[in-house]
């Protein structure tokens, strides 16, 4: 099986010719990932943010067999479904003040690209033209498709492999002041001076709100939000807030636009969104950006995927929802945090170790030189954890559901790494 694999199949960022080892997977259970030898990893990575209540949750299950033998799909073109009245009504709810409008798609990635859309059909409903391009910060990752791409990193993103290709973005730095930090004033002047002088060519700001993921793992203050929102407010700018990674409680805030208690104009929603049982992504708008698009030509807004508001993914997302909504995961999530902090403070004592930051149900230690990934993914899997490493980072972000004694192996197995 692993020989056919490395043969025949592309895994994410990956050499045909040289790939890095994969190991191979039978089942999984709550915060455990088996292997085909049946060895059990404690899963430190929620299989990248989305698997928040754990593997086979009973609920979840539940609600997937009874949505699948009513109807696993209908198009969405002139039909609905309880299902996705059922989500929407949850996400108009959960979601800030004022985000009342709903849009499904497939994954994060085209969320972010239906934002952008949205931003555009916007400006040019409301008959500005010329604005047509979007600003964010550096440090940001809002996925591979083509907008997206071209709003992640500079320098860590993929523009210099599409140069002369992609949508050429403005980029403004990445906010320098710490979460938990004193605020800087000066970190907002770059984005200021942007703003103001290319005012009429910008429809949107895209960022991460507080925490900036695949991109660096970097937690900033919300004051920066805050600055952010008035700019645009200012410039009549739409502020895209990409919840994709930090939503449903991931940074010990339900949305992490929370943390500034700002409403975005348009926001991003995906991967924890079905508890991580399949790829489905929802776009929150505000009324005055629906209403806007829809008044002028030409009335409609211009994207409609094959399997949009799947009621196979509605179902199971409503099963997730109604999990955090029943029980919030936010005492949990803040224990996560304490035990974290207090676990992982060691790391910062040893000379390889660049930073170790904490939030939510995030912790991250910074190495000073990138890490040999398969090296130390073959180390994890000897100490029966599971963390996959990029760069300069190793961090872990488990399921919500983690025991605090598993949550002290995984943390002990990470500064076994370090040593
Ligand atoms: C993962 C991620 C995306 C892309 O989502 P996919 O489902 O992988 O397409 C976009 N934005 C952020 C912030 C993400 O973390």
């Amino acid at each position: 099986m692993i020989e056919f694999d490395k043969e025949h199949i592309w895994h994410p960022y990956t050499s045909m010719i040289d790939p890095l080892p994969v190991c191979s997977v039978r089942a999984a259970h709550g915060v455990y990932i088996e292997l085909e030898n049946g060895q059990k990893l404690i899963d430190g990575m929620s299989s990248w943010w989305c698997v928040v209540h754990g593997y086979n949750h009973p609920e979840l299950n539940r609600a997937a067999h009874e949505q699948i033998d009513r109807m696993s799909h209908v198009m969405f073109g002139g039909l609905t479904h309880e299902p996705a009245v059922e989500l929407a009504r949850k996400l108009v709810d959960m979601t800030p003040e004022g985000l009342n409008r709903v849009f499904y798609c497939d994954s994060g990635s085209v969320a972010v690209e239906v934002a952008v859309k949205m931003a555009l059909q916007y400006m040019q409903a409301s008959g500005r033209r010329s604005r047509t391009r979007l600003a964010t910060i550096r440090g940001g990752y809002h996925g591979d498709t083509w907008h997206a791409m071209s709003v992640c990193d500079p320098v860590g993103g993929m523009h210099t492999l599409y140069a002369g290709r992609l949508p050429v973005q403005y980029f403004a730095p990445r906010p320098e002041s710490r979460f938990d930090g004193e605020w800087q004033v000066a970190d907002l002047e770059q984005m200021e001076r942007l703003l103001a002088e290319h005012q009429e060519e910008i429809a949107a700001v895209i960022l991460e709100p507080i925490v900036q993921g695949a991109g660096g793992m970097w937690f900033y203050h919300p004051e920066y939000l805050r600055g952010v929102r008035a700019l645009c407010d200012r410039y009549g700018i739409l502020l895209i807030a990409d919840e994709i990674a930090t939503g449903f409680g991931r940074t010990g805030r339900m949305f992490a636009c929370e943390w500034a208690g700002i409403t975005p104009d348009i926001m991003c929603l995906g991967k924890a969104i079905t508890g991580g049982y399949m790829s489905f992504a929802a776009v929150m708008a505000t009324d005055s950006v629906a209403l806007t698009i829809s008044e002028h030509e030409p009335h409609v807004f211009m994207h409609g995927p094959t399997f949009m508001g799947n009621p196979l993914a509605c179902a199971v997302a409503n099963a997730s929802l109604r999990l955090l909504i029943e029980h919030s995961p936010l005492p949990r999530i803040a224990q996560i945090e304490q035990t974290m902090k207090q676990w992982l403070a060691p790391a910062r004592k040893l000379p390889a170790v660049a930073d170790v930051r904490v939030l939510g149900a995030i912790g991250v230690v910074e190495m000073r030189r990138p890490v040999d990934m398969a090296q130390l993914q073959r180390r994890c899997v000897e100490e029966g954890v599971w963390i996959r490493p990029f760069g300069r980072l190793v961090y872990i972000m488990p399921p919500y559901i983690i025991t605090n004694e598993q949550l002290g192996k995984l943390c002990d197995a990470m500064l076994k790494l370090f040593r």
